[in-house]
């Protein structure tokens, strides 16, 4: 049995034991994990904190906790200033370089290879550690 810290879209944290990460994988992906506190599917493994056993620890829980919680501030600016794009997010990115669309603020995915040319050509893009990446905004059904 594993367990993990797991965090939903409103940044409700609690933890859940599955029977190896691949169970965790593939139950997530199914839309079976669902936060205790709100019902929300969207749900992913919280920041990693490394174990700490010093007389430091309770510092050290105390300022991960607080890195976890700007972290949720920082994907939950995103989510409410950005508009998601989803998959487009390198062909929109480059559209807006290149002033065929007016300039907004967007995120979205793309992958390694897209945000390398993107950023070899200039095209202001940060790519987001999974910590501060936002969920996709749900789906109207
Ligand atoms: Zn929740």
């Amino acid at each position: 049995m594993i367990r993990y810290a797991l965090i939903c879209d409103e940044a409700h944290e609690f933890e859940a034991w599955f029977s190896n990460s691949q169970a965790y994988d593939d139950q997530a992906e199914r839309g079976l994990v669902e936060c205790p506190h709100c019902g929300s599917l969207s749900v992913r493994k919280a920041l990693a904190a490394p174990a700490v056993s010093t007389s430091r620890s309770r510092e050290a829980r105390s300022e991960q906790k607080k890195l976890a919680e700007m972290a949720g501030k920082v994907r939950a600016h995103i989510r409410q200033n950005f508009d998601y794009v989803g998959e487009d997010f390198a062909r929109e990115a480059r559209d807006m370089h290149e002033g065929r669309k007016e300039a907004r603020l967007i995120y979205g995915e793309s992958s390694a290879e897209e945000t390398r040319q993107l950023i070899e050509d200039g095209v202001e893009v940060t790519p987001l550690p999974d910590a501060l990446a936002p969920l996709p905004p749900k789906k109207a059904n």
